[in-house]
């Protein structure tokens, strides 16, 4: 429910509700605007109608928020969120690019790497040190020691890193090495580890899952809101159609649709979702015009040695030649290519 105080309620009558949505077994919101202050009761809506808040001399109004998710939906909060990694903010003016390699190999594949995205204007870095591959004989990752080399190149080169987390045991670990979690498509229903994630205070980038709907999204990142961590930006990689030429059919769809559903960032990973290193560009170009707030790409470099996603990778040559013509794009769009010292 949105409750919306008239403009000469004063913080007394604020509090006052509030204490009285809590007392129904609602979880209460504070939400000061400009002009009004908005309150929000969440929970069974029925508990609500007993307050009988509507005949309050300075409520102005009570409605319902129609979507299944509350605290995501742009309902509740109209403006757009602005989420820090390390330094860097997502879904304000600038355009954020995060580039570095699908998994973490060595120090100096993962220095290598993140070195050329940075000359090339990447603002955040990537690297996977737990890998969710499809095959168990796959190389699954580094782990703790590739945490460690991400920590270290991070901070050397001073980008802020994401990194992904695929179970709730190493969530601790994870925040104390890295700028962001990533919660991989594999994994975006894993509500035991969103619950968790909600608890804890550095940003969650969460992929879609690739048979996941747009509202399925959405309710995955209402259960990290839902646990207190408002650090949420949603991630775009592609999902399973018909299709087989490309890896995954990447809905760009998607990113005007949930901008007006939501306030949280949007970011599109064109890397996973062609599979295709050609056609990662234009499908970054095609991202940044439906209004995504950053892509992610995967880069490495020497492609043709990557222990994962090696063919979905750019060189550092082909990096720098797409930051060059996205510049350009960004522009018109409005918007500005954030870089990594702001
Ligand atoms: C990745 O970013 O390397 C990855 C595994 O992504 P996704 O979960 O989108 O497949
Ligand atoms: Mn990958």
């Amino acid at each position: 429910m949105i409750i919306v105080l008239k403009p000469h309620a004063t913080r007394e009558v604020a509090t006052e509700l509030l204490d009285h949505i809590e007392s129904c077994g609602l979880k209460p919101l504070y939400m000061p605007g400009e002009e009004r202050v908005v309150l929000g009761a969440l929970g069974d809506e029925r508990k609500l109608s007993k307050l009988q808040l509507e005949s309050h001399p300075l409520v102005e109004s009570v409605k319902p928020i129609l979507a299944p998710y509350k605290l995501v939906s742009r309902e509740l909060h109209a403006e757009n969120s602005i989420v820090n990694i390390g330094q860097v903010p997502v879904g304000g003016e600038g355009f954020v690019v995060i580039a570095g390699p699908c998994a973490i190999e060595s120090r100096d594949q993962l220095f290598q790497t993140a070195q050329a995205a940075k000359g090339a204007g990447a603002a955040c870095m990537r690297g996977g040190a737990f890998k969710p591959r499809t095959s168990p004989y796959s190389f699954q990752g580094l782990g703790l020691e590739g945490l460690k080399l991400l920590a270290e190149v991070s901070a050397e080169l001073r980008l802020p890193a994401v990194t992904e987390v695929v179970e709730v045991a190493d969530i601790e670990a994870v925040e104390t090495y890295a700028a962001a979690f990533q919660v991989g498509a594999r994994n975006m229903q894993n509500f035991r580890l969103l619950r968790e994630l909600g608890q804890c205070k550095k940003p969650v980038v969460l992929k879609r899952g690739m048979a996941a709907t747009i509202e399925d999204w959405l309710l995955a990142a209402e259960y990290v809101l839902a646990q207190g961590n408002p650090n949420v930006v949603l991630c775009e990689r592609g999902i399973k159609t018909f299709e087989t030429a490309t890896r995954y059919t990447l809905d760009l769809n998607a990113i005007p649709l949930i901008k007006q559903r939501t306030h949280l960032p949007v970011i599109v990973d064109p890397s996973h979702g062609t599979g295709i290193r050609e056609l990662v560009a234009p499908m970054a170009k095609a991202a940044i015009a439906c209004g995504a707030d950053g892509i992610i790409v995967e880069t490495h470099h020497k492609p043709a040695e990557a222990l994962s996603d090696g063919k979905q990778s750019l060189t550092p040559q082909q990096f720098s030649e797409m930051m060059g013509e996205l510049k350009r794009f960004v522009e018109a769009a409005g918007r500005t290519v954030v870089t990594s010292e702001q």
